[in-house]
C-alpha cells in the first residue's frame, strides 16, 4: 500500500504518543525477538488481579451480564466508591457525584473535555505524569509547567507557583504521592494552594491513583483535608489500576461537583458509552471486598525500594529522592550528560535511555517526558532479581561514560 496522503487533524500534530507506553512496547518487542531486556518502563505492578476479584469478572460474564450499562456507571458500582471514600477519608459522596470510566487517564480526559477550552491556562507542576499536558492540550486548553525542586524534595514552592499565575488560569493538576517522582505534596503545600484555588476559583484536579501505595504510616495530607469549601471545586481521581492490579480492565472513577460530573457523563455518552460491563463487576468486588491487597503489595515494594536506593546511592554523581509512595525512583543522572562512549555523546535524558536500552538492555522513561531533563524514571514494581540484574548492568555502563 502507498503511504496515504490524507491530512491529519492539528490536534494530532500537538502531542505525542504516550512515551510510557511507547518504550514498553518496544522492551516487549525486543523481548519477543530474543533480546535478555530489562523492563523498568511501565508503571503497572507485577501482580495478577486478586482471585475474588477475577471470580467476579468471569461471574458477570457467566451471568450474561454483557450489555451497556448506564453512562456513569452502574449505580451498585458508585454507591460502593461512595462508601469507600466516606470509610478512607470521611469525604460524602451522593452516587451522581461518581463517574466510572475507562481508566483513570479517561478520567482526566473526560474533565478536561468538560472544563477547559482554548484561552484557558492549568497548571501542571512539573515533573509531571506523561498525560497531563496532552489531556489537556486536546481540549484546546494551554498547559503550564511549574517547575518542582529536587532540593525541596519536589515539593511544590507556593511562591514559584505565584509566579505561573495569570488571569487565564483555571486549575491545576495535583498528583500525590507522584508519577514520576513518589514525592507527596506537604499539608503546609496543599494548604497554600487550597488558599489560592479558593481565591481565584479554580479547579482543582486530585490525582490520587497512588494513595495505597505510600511507605511510612504518616497520614497522606488532601487538598479536600485544608477547607471543606474546596469540595465544590476539587475533583478526585483514583481507580482500582494501581490499587488492585487492575491495569487491563480499564475501571478509573472520578468524584466531584454534581454539574461537572454531569457535564463528564455528557462526554463519555458520545465517545466510550461507558466502562466495560464486565470489569465493573470486578471493580465492585475489589472496592467492596477485602482491603488487604493493595497493603500487601506495597510491603513487597519495600525491599525492592530499599535495594534500589541503596545501589542508587553507591554510584558516583548520581542523587535520588527518596519516594514516599508510588513505585518509581527518579534519579538524576545529569552528571553523567556530557560524557561519551564509543563517540557518542549523551547530551540529555533521551540519549541516556537509548543508550542504556541499546547497550544494557534496560527500558526506562526519559525524564523529558515528564518535563525533568535531568532525570530517569525507573518503575520497581518488578521482580528483585530484575531489580538486582538491572542495578548491576546499570551501574557498568554509567561507569563506561568518561
Ligand atoms: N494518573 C497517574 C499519575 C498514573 O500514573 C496513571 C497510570 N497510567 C493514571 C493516572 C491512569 O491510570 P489508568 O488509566 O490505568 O487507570
Ligand atoms: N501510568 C503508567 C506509567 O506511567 C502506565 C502507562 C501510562 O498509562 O502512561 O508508566
Amino acid at each position: 500500500m502507498t503511504t496515504s496522503t490524507i491530512p491529519l487533524a492539528e490536534r494530532v500534530r500537538q502531542i505525542k504518543a504516550s512515551p510510557t507506553l511507547a518504550v514498553d512496547a518496544k522492551a516487549k518487542a525486543l523481548k519477543a525477538s530474543g533480546a535478555d531486556v530489562l523492563n523498568f518502563s511501565v508503571g503497572e505492578p507485577d501482580f495478577d488481579t486478586p482471585e475474588h476479584v477475577r471470580a467476579a469478572g468471569k461471574k458477570a460474564i457467566d451471568d450474561g451480564f454483557t450489555r451497556y450499562t448506564p453512562v456513569p456507571g452502574i449505580l451498585e458500582l458508585r454507591q460502593a466508591i461512595c462508601r469507600r471514600f466516606a470509610e478512607d477519608h470521611g469525604w460524602r459522596y451522593e452516587p451522581d457525584q461518581i463517574e466510572v470510566c475507562c481508566g483513570g487517564k479517561q478520567g482526566l480526559y473526560n474533565m478536561a473535555q468538560a472544563l477547559f477550552g482554548p484561552g484557558d491556562e492549568v497548571l501542571v507542576p512539573a515533573p509531571y505524569w506523561v498525560s497531563y499536558p496532552p489531556i489537556v492540550q486536546l481540549a484546546g486548553a494551554t498547559p503550564v509547567e511549574v517547575p518542582l525542586d529536587e532540593a525541596r524534595d519536589f515539593d511544590l514552592d507556593p511562591a514559584v507557583l505565584a509566579r505561573y499565575v495569570t488571569p487565564k488560569t483555571r486549575g491545576i493538576i495535583l498528583n500525590s504521592p507522584s508519577n514520576p517522582t513518589g514525592s507527596v505534596f506537604s499539608a503546609a503545600t496543599l494548604e497554600a494552594i487550597g488558599k489560592m484555588a479558593l481565591e481565584k476559583g479554580w479547579i482543582v484536579i486530585s490525582d490520587d491513583i497512588y494513595d495505597t501505595i505510600v511507605y511510612g504510616g504518616e497520614k497522606l495530607p488532601h487538598i479536600l483535608d485544608v477547607d471543606p469549601r474546596l469540595g465544590e471545586q476539587t475533583l478526585v481521581l483514583n481507580g482500582v489500576s494501581k490499587s488492585f492490579a487492575m491495569t487491563g480492565w480499564r475501571i478509573g472513577y472520578v468524584a466531584g461537583p454534581k454539574h461537572i460530573i454531569g457535564a463528564m457523563n455528557k462526554i463519555q455518552s458520545q465517545s466510550t458509552s461507558n466502562p466495560s460491563s464486565v470489569a465493573q463487576k470486578a471493580a465492585l468486588a475489589a472496592v467492596t471486598g477485602p482491603q488487604d491487597f493493595p497493603r500487601t503489595m506495597r510491603d513487597a515494594f519495600v525491599p525492592r525500594l530499599e535495594y534500589i536506593m541503596q545501589e542508587l546511592a553507591s554510584i558516583p554523581g548520581v542523587t535520588c529522592v527518596r519516594p514516599k509512595g508510588a513505585f518509581y525512583v527518579f534519579p538524576n543522572f545529569s552528571a553523567y550528560y556530557g560524557k561519551s562512549v564509543d563517540g557518542k555523546t549523551i547530551a540529555n535524558s533521551v540519549d541516556m535511555a537509548d543508550y542504556l536500552l541499546d547497550r544494557a538492555l534496560l527500558a526506562t522513561v526519559p525524564g523529558a517526558a515528564f518535563g525533568a531533563d535531568p532525570f530517569v524514571r525507573f518503575s520497581f514494581a518488578t521482580s528483585m532479581t530484575i531489580i538486582e540484574k538491572g542495578m548491576q548492568r546499570l551501574k557498568e555502563a554509567l561507569a563506561k561514560l568518561a
